[in-house]
């Protein structure tokens, strides 16, 4: 249920679920009855152990986990593991790891891995903007890559692979799932190792998930400091040294509401049914221009054009002033970005559509000028 004055759009850290919120609340007073709130709790009392299990104990539910697979919250945003992976499992060594590069992240992340180790371009969408989804026949593997990597949701320019890489069978699968984890049913089995930063689907920011095999973060390097280790964290159930305990801790309570909702797939048609009014209401008029290609679509982050930059930031300011906030695009793709992560509330796209079909009415000769 959608109670506040806003709807809000932002890419991340996004919108929780009120009944989330107000949880958050009660437990910053005073958490599991023990007159000390979460904020307040040792990282090695019981309470905190008590979030801990819970919080890893949902991932497993929701996604059905096996046990051979680590769940790990660890700190310095995805961002930090676009140098840990090759760290780990490439510098040093003689191997070289396949990237595909879709967007400003997926760049980032093989720029990083490039500046301490050999890797490959495997495939790329930047010859148009990264408004599609490399296909098969345009993905190139190295012989006998440690690992590919791949983001499945591209934040900035509102793509989403819709099918896994095709990698040579037996290649471990690297994917940064940050903005669409948990959108959608995951079968983990075809990862070696996942990563998410919290802040869009799964709570606030400062957290960053690994879900991974555990022998394959045992193949990690062994001379890189202790705490780029996944082994580390691995070991010491995340806590090798004093962690984000408040991040962890609304993970927990998201995936609580994520199981009430009905879980990853109820997820899936509650995403399906927001995106859809959207994507057939910029497709059925030629005022605004959706900038991903059908079937390479973003559930998560819908991205769209006006037909002048003016009108784009006139767009914006009107919006804003309607209660929707967080509309403008990011700097280094511009245009507009509706991201309507799982929490985001069906009415708010009901909203948004309504008002694209004012503006533009309203603003028809602006665009033939
Ligand atoms: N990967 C993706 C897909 C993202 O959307 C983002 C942030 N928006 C990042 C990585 C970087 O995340 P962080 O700011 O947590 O380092």
């Amino acid at each position: 249920m959608h109670t506040r004055k806003t709807f809000n759009f932002s890419a991340g850290p996004g919108v929780l679920a009120e009944s989330v919120l107000k949880q958050i609340q009660k437990d910053i007073w005073d958490i599991h009855g023990t007159g000390i709130g979460v904020l307040e709790h040792s990282h090695r009392g019981g309470s905190i152990d008590r979030v801990f299990d819970e919080t890893q104990a949902l991932f497993r539910e929701l996604a059905g986990i096996p046990d051979n697979y680590k769940i790990l919250f660890m700190t310095g945003g995805a961002s930090a593991q676009f140098h840990l992976l090759p760290m780990n499992f490439l510098a040093g060594t003689n191997k070289t790891a396949d990237y595909i590069d879709t967007g400003v992240w997926a760049n980032k992340a093989y720029k990083e891995a490039k500046a301490l180790a050999s890797v490959h371009l495997a495939g790329s969408s930047e010859d148009k903007n990264h408004s599609y989804i490399p296909g098969k026949d345009a993905l190139k593997f190295s012989a006998s890559p440690a690992y590919v990597h791949y983001c499945s949701n591209n934040t900035i320019y509102g793509t989403e692979w819709h099918r896994m890489p095709e990698a040579p069978s037996g290649v471990p699968i690297v994917c940064d799932m940050s903005s669409d984890i948990f959108s959608r049913p995951l079968d983990v089995t075809k990862f070696h190792f996942i990563y998410a930063g919290a802040q869009k689907n799964l709570g606030p920011a400062g957290t960053t998930i690994v879900i991974a095999r555990e022998d394959f973060l045992e193949q990690g390097s062994k001379t890189i400091p202790s705490l780029c280790q996944y082994r580390e964290y691995a070991k010491n159930d995340s806590r090798p040294n004093t962690p984000p305990v408040f991040p962890i801790y609304a993970v927990g309570e998201v995936l609580k509401w994520i199981k009430s909702e009905g879980g990853l797939k109820a997820m899936q048609s509650r995403n399906e049914a927001k995106a859809k009014p959207l994507y057939d209401f910029l497709d059925a008029q030629d005022f605004f221009r959706a900038h991903a290609q059908k079937g390479s679509r973003s559930l998560m982050n819908v991205t769209f054009r006006l037909p002048t930059e003016d009108l784009e930031k006139q767009f914006i300011k009107e919006a804003t002033a309607a209660g929707m906030d967080g509309l403008k695009g990011h700097r280094s793709a511009g245009g507009m970005r509706a991201s309507i992560y799982n929490a985001f509330p069906p009415e708010g796209v009901t909203a948004l559509v309504a008002f694209m079909e004012k503006f533009a009415k309203a603003n028809a000769n602006k665009a033939m000028a």
